[in-house]
């Protein structure tokens, strides 16, 4: 693959292609479609290299992805983006943990978001990112944009609907970070966020994005992990490696998919999603139909109508090819807290309730060799995990950090003219 090779992006609904600045700062494309790479350049000339750090790795597979423009500003992007470490530890010879949460706050959004941001605060203008939160979204966004340039960023979280740790990583920030809490549910902040983007002269001051996770430029990060923990795999074993995914709104399993297609040796590719089975019926059937959400114990799962859904359909075509490369398993909170259980018992290691969905889905299928992906850290859940293995989590210092700070936060009803008020005052 020459050097001069550059992805584009478009549309999952038209054909206008644009570059990848273009389509991290529009967040949703025009049409009202998902923005993805028009090619997935092949990248095997990586797997003879010998890998250093995760940074490094991370500017050499990416460098195609993100424009000539970016391209002078990569080595500082990553540098400050990915200033955490990225384990990849074995519990034995088979089952193995890519510990994705050791950022910020503690769960893999911080890869996405901290990149995303770190693009955003190199452009010229002032910015207003406005993002809707059911819990961890907002925290790795609110961290990732506190304090940066030339950008304020508003997060939208429904009162008394997340856990004080969640809401307490959305309100510690400082002056550029506007937690807003406001009276209703998840769907009536995103729904605010919509109707900000749709009536844009209200907030015209503003040059407005959106953080979250529709954005290509939360996504790309994430093939990066994949694209290194199976190189290094295939490095030692001579063996292509299967991932376990927790998933939700699909996000994060799109980027493994690419990652696979950029040719990096994975094999099976496992969605594990908790009692939201729009994808399960999908991949039984082959009919789509978004549902309502249903509450679960893995919350950060809990989406009824995935958006990156759309995504796949793109990428794959039919549903005779998304089933070749993808199994997807539905998990019942009753199983997450077996797997929590089972898996402490037998390798004295406490897995979140998303990540225990990855462990139970990997039984069911008897897969052997996997790689469960662990989305987040226990501690963040200790609500659902302590009552089940009956242990107090330890809090880890960069979460205790957060939670002493002062917390501030603006509560709203939930219409645009309260919204357009605080961000006016
Ligand atoms: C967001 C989230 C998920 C789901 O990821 P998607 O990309 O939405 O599929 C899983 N686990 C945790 C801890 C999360 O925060």
């Amino acid at each position: 693959m020459g050097q001069a090779t550059q992805v584009e992006y478009v549309s999952t609904r038209g054909v206008n292609s644009c570059d990848f600045i273009t389509a991290v700062k529009q967040g949703l494309a025009p049409d009202g479609g998902l923005y993805v790479p028009t090619i997935i350049p092949d990248q095997t000339n990586l797997l003879q290299e010998s890998l250093t750090d995760y940074q490094s790795f991370t500017k050499k597979y990416l460098s195609q992805f993100i424009g000539r423009a970016l391209k002078e500003s990569m080595d500082s992007i990553i540098n400050s983006a990915f200033n955490f470490p990225l384990e990849h530890i074995h519990l034995d010879n088979h089952l193995s943990l890519l510990e994705l949460f050791h950022g910020p706050t503690l769960s893999f959004k911080d890869f996405g978001a901290r990149f995303l941001a770190q693009v955003l605060t190199r452009e010229s203008g002032s910015r207003l990112i406005l993002v809707a939160t059911s819990g961890d979204t907002g925290s790795a966004v609110a961290s990732s944009f506190d304090g940066l340039d030339n950008i304020r960023c508003c997060v939208l979280f429904p009162k008394d609907k997340i856990s004080k740790r969640q809401e307490a990583q959305i309100t510690c920030w400082g002056k550029n970070i506007l937690a807003v809490e406001v009276d209703g549910n998840f769907d009536d902040c995103q729904s605010l966020v919509k109707q900000a983007f749709h009536y844009p002269e209200q907030l015209s001051e503003f040059q407005l994005s959106t953080a979250n996770s529709i954005n290509i430029g939360r996504l790309l990060p994430q093939m990066s992990y994949y694209a290194y923990t199976a190189t290094k795999h295939y490095q030692v074993t001579g063996k292509e490696i299967n991932f376990v995914v927790p998933s939700g709104n699909l996000g994060n399993v799109t980027a493994c998919i690419y990652a696979k297609s950029s040719g990096m040796p994975i094999d099976k590719i496992i969605i594990a999603c908790n009692a939201n089975e729009a994808v399960l019926h999908y991949y039984h059937t082959g009919q789509y139909v978004a549902a309502d959400t249903i509450q679960t114990i893995a919350n950060a799962m809990d989406v009824g109508a995935p958006s990156n859904f759309e995504r796949l359909v793109h990428f794959y075509e039919t549903h005779q090819a998304f089933c070749r490369d993808l199994t997807v398993v539905s998990v019942s909170d009753k199983q997450i807290q077996q797997a929590i259980i089972e898996c402490k018992n037998h390798y004295n290691y406490v897995l979140c309730p998303h990540t225990a969905t990855a462990y139970f889905a990997r039984q069911k299928l008897k897969l052997n060799a996997a790689c469960l992906v662990a989305t987040a850290h226990p501690a963040k859940f200790e609500q659902v995990i302590e009552p089940i293995i009956k242990t107090k989590l330890a809090i880890p210092s960069n979460l205790q950090r957060l939670l002493d700070r002062q917390q501030t936060k603006r509560t709203i009803k939930a219409d645009l003219a309260a919204l357009v008020d605080v961000l006016q005052s």
